[in-house]
């Protein structure tokens, strides 16, 4: 993957290469989500995060289709809906999604959720895809330790990914360690926590210090622990703010003080739950 834009890529297990900075595109629909990925694009993002879950596929297949960049030149994720698991029903989920998305490939295919007794199966089917040249890689979402562990005794191919929510505030440095040790690269979601932590004093604090936003703070955090994050925005000004996020760094001992702002905050399910 080419890109004339100055940010940082991380290689993947299997020498795939995908931008850390992403953006998340939960919860936007129609022209919005349209403009939002126009917007993103013109501002440097390359990393396109999507799900069937989110009933947007098509919408950002039609931007991404509609604009000047190559298709080798953008990353675009999509996963697995909770209803489609087991072996034959995620191939046929795979189908569809490809469609909406009007691509011949993704670069990067998720299970969305370990969903309990039908996820081996579901992996088998994407351990399939991969196989058959359909998708760059694969990977995880929401997999605590426990759940990598269960899929290690029955993978032929351990993900190269593992998307969860993870912040200052559920800094999960144990499942960190687990993947770095595997090469499974962490991914963030929810960084920014939707807006719900960003006036921690703390962090207040640190913006002050370093004369950023609450958002590029946080997001930076992830940047120096090597962790891919893909924030959510529609707001053309924020998407800027949260892209620049790449061109500052933090020191080390305020990278160790923010992993100490734990207290397990989640913003959604526990993944415990599956297990
Ligand atoms: P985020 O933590 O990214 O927060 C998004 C919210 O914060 C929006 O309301 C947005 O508003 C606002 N926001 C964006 N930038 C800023 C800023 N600089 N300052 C203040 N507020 C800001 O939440 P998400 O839950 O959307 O997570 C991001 C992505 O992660 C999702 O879009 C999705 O792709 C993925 N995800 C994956 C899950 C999984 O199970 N695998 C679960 C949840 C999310 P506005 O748009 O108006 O700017």
């Amino acid at each position: 993957m080419v890109s004339t834009i100055n940010q940082p890529y991380t290689t993947l297990s299997n020498g795939i290469e995908m931008p850390l900075l992403g953006l998340g595109v939960y919860d936007m629909h129609g022209a919005e989500a349209e403009q939002a990925v126009q917007d993103a694009l013109e501002t440097g993002y390359r990393l396109f995060d999507t799900a069937s879950l989110y009933e947007n596929e098509n919408e950002i297949g039609n931007a991404l289709r509609n604009s000047n960049i190559a298709r080798a030149d953008v990353f675009v994720t999509t996963k697995l809906g909770n209803v489609d698991h087991g072996y034959d029903a995620t191939l046929r989920a795979f189908e569809k999604s490809l469609e909406k998305l009007q691509m011949d490939y993704v670069d990067l295919y998720l299970i969305h959720w370990p969903v309990k007794g039908q996820r081996k199966e579901s992996w088998k089917a994407l351990e399939k895809l991969y196989n058959d040249k359909r998708v760059k890689a694969i990977g995880v979402a929401n997999y605590l330790v426990e759940f990598l562990d269960e899929l290690e005794s029955y993978a032929f191919i351990i993900p190269m990914l593992n998307q969860v929510e993870f912040t200052p505030w559920l800094f999960q440095g144990e499942l960190l360690q687990y993947c770095q040790n595997r090469n499974i690269q962490l991914q963030s979601y929810s960084p920014l926590t939707r807006g719900l932590k960003l006036g921690d004093p703390r962090l207040i604090a640190l913006a002050e210090k370093y004369d950023r936003s609450p958002a590029q703070i946080v997001l930076r955090w992830n940047i120096e622990h090597g962790i891919s994050t893909i924030p959510k925005s529609v707001s053309k000004k924020r998407l800027q703010e949260n892209f620049g996020s790449l061109n500052f760094k933090l020191t080390a001992d305020d990278v160790a003080f923010m992993d100490t702002f734990n207290e397990n905050f989640r913003i959604c399910d526990n993944p415990m739950e599956m297990l």
